[in-house]
């Protein structure tokens, strides 16, 4: 079947290189959340199909097409990858603005990040190495790094395909086996992808998709003794669920959850790049990124003037067609999500001040969107300061000099990220090392690359993604004594 998109739409599972339909024949529907239409029915994959696609991954890491495939040439089909996915950009990334909402020109991001992170993975698979050891005695020791094994990456709908690569480029990087599960609303980009790596020629097994739901797929998956790892990206409470689950089996896990990032003014700061980065921080991607600045901590001294220009920005930003190249505001994901997004609004409405936006919207008449919305005089305690929310939604704090302003920073359970915005030097340097969060940006926000590392303190999870840090999430190490 043929997509809007202009792309191949595959709707079966991805198992051993096989496109096949569920054992049990069920399926789901897949909605474009800017124009309430359904745009696929996926397979909704069961517990033999799970089976199934558990044997492939496994036969593939234990057997000799993989096994036997040296580093290099591993790396040469992640580059094979990354070369086909590259002519396909902008068929892809309409497939994935189809099933997210989000503006075409994010997409068009988003895709091309993916691409270069499998060329980033492609280049370490073989520079990867052990070491040799100076122990004492008679001994010659050295570690080597070795795969970690069956790896199931469980993904959220905000970046699908660009999160997912995150995961499944240095898992197979590393010789690792993948089964990828992406979120229900988003499933077609990861379908679509399997489509190039079977064509870039990986072995039938080393890369699979199972499409289906978070608590029955997601979840056999995490407890599966096939599995040997779980790499997650999603919110803080199936984190949680994620680690229970896996302990039965002691799987390997790293997690990338929810953030309340700080997105920190101080009077001092190039006011007028401030609050671009305000903007950017929360507004890019719907607010649907882990790592918003969603809570907006501004210097009292320029906190009138601040709030002013970002609301007067906000009315600016109206949500419109993502396929529209002037879009900057997409559609929510999902009907559910705009709910949960307005029913934060109504709960900012009775502790906060309004300042912005605050309601839901229509594009032609139809579709999921939620406006830029503001509010000042936000505190700690609020639902819209303390939770998060996942959706175009800003709450402003005042502080007062740089001690308070760090407290605030802190004053959440989560970690992701944080933004520092100053011409101090010092001082700049002197928050982002007392700010608890795995990324801090100064004078920018919302910046990744492959190189990257990016995952939480606290409650936003532990492991990282990208960098070659992600790598030790895929390998054991294990030393080698030998008797001189
Ligand atoms: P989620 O429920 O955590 O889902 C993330 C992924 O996990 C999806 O593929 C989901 O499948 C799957 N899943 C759900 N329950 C599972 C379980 N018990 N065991 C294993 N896998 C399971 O997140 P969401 O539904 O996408 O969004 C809910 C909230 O999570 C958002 O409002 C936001 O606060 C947060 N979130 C955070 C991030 C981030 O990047 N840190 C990204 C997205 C969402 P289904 O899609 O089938 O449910
Ligand atoms: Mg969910």
């Amino acid at each position: 079947m043929a997509t809007a998109a202009g792309t191949e739409l595959r709707t079966e599972l991805f198992v051993n290189n096989e496109w096949r339909p569920a054992a049990s024949g069920e399926r789901f529907e897949v909605t474009n959340p800017a124009t309430e239409e359904i745009i696929a029915e996926v397979a909704a994959a069961g517990p033999r199909d799970i089976d199934d696609a558990v044997a492939a991954a496994r036969a593939c890491f234990e057997g000799d097409a993989w096994r036997s495939l040296s580093a290099r040439k591993r790396g040469a089909l992640l580059y094979r990858a990354a070369d086909l996915l590259e002519q396909r950009a902008d068929q892809m990334a309409r497939l994935e603005t189809l099933h997210n909402g989000k503006p075409l020109f994010e997409s068009k991001i988003d895709v091309a990040m993916t691409v270069e992170t499998l060329r980033y993975y492609a280049g370490w698979a073989d520079k990867l190495g052990g070491q040799t050891l100076p122990v004492d005695g008679p001994f010659f020791a050295y570690t080597l790094r070795e795969p970690t094994g069956v790896v199931a990456a469980i993904v959220p709908w905000n970046f699908p395909l660009n999160l997912a690569s995150w995961k499944f480029a240095p898992a197979l990087a590393v010789g690792c086996t993948v089964i990828l599960k992406p979120a229900s609303e988003t499933p077609l980009t990861a379908l679509a992808m399997a489509d190039i790596m079977e064509q870039a020629g990986f072995p039938p097994g080393a890369f699979n998709v199972l499409t289906g739901g978070g608590s029955t797929v997601g979840a056999a998956l995490v407890k599966h003794p096939g599995v040997d790892k779980i790499a997650f990206t999603g919110s803080t409470e199936v984190g949680k669920q994620i680690m229970r689950d896996a302990a039965a089996t002691l799987k390997r896990v790293t997690l990338e959850l929810g953030g309340k990032s700080p997105n920190v003014i101080f009077a001092d700061a190039d006011l007028k790049a401030a609050v671009r980065g305000a903007q950017n921080g929360i507004f890019y991607g719907k607010g649907e990124v882990c790592a918003a600045g969603s809570r907006l901590l501004v210097e009292r001294s320029v906190h009138d003037q601040v709030v002013e220009e970002l609301a007067a920005r906000a009315q600016k930003l109206t949500p419109g067609d993502p396929f529209d190249k002037n879009t900057r505001l997409g559609a929510v994901v999902s009907k559910k999500q705009q709910q949960t997004v307005l029913s934060y609004i109504e709960a900012g409405k009775k502790e906060a001040k309004l300042v912005a936006g605050g309601n839901p919207a229509k594009v032609n008449g139809k579709g999921y969107f939620v406006e830029a919305t503001v509010f000042d005089q936000a505190k700690p305690g609020m639902k819209i300061v303390d939770e998060e929310i996942f959706g175009p939604v800003l709450a402003v704090l005042t502080f007062d000099g740089v001690d308070d302003g760090i407290r605030l920073a802190n004053q959440t359970m989560y970690g992701l990220a944080a933004g520092i915005w100053t011409k101090d030097i010092r001082k700049a340097h002197r928050v982002a090392q007392a700010i608890r969060a795995g990324t801090v940006w100064i004078n920018t926000y919302n910046f990744y690359d492959s190189s990257a590392p990016f995952g939480g303190y606290k409650a936003s999870g532990f492991g990282r993604d990208l960098g070659r840090e992600a790598l030790d999430g895929y390998t054991e190490v294990k030393t080698v004594w030998v008797g001189l």
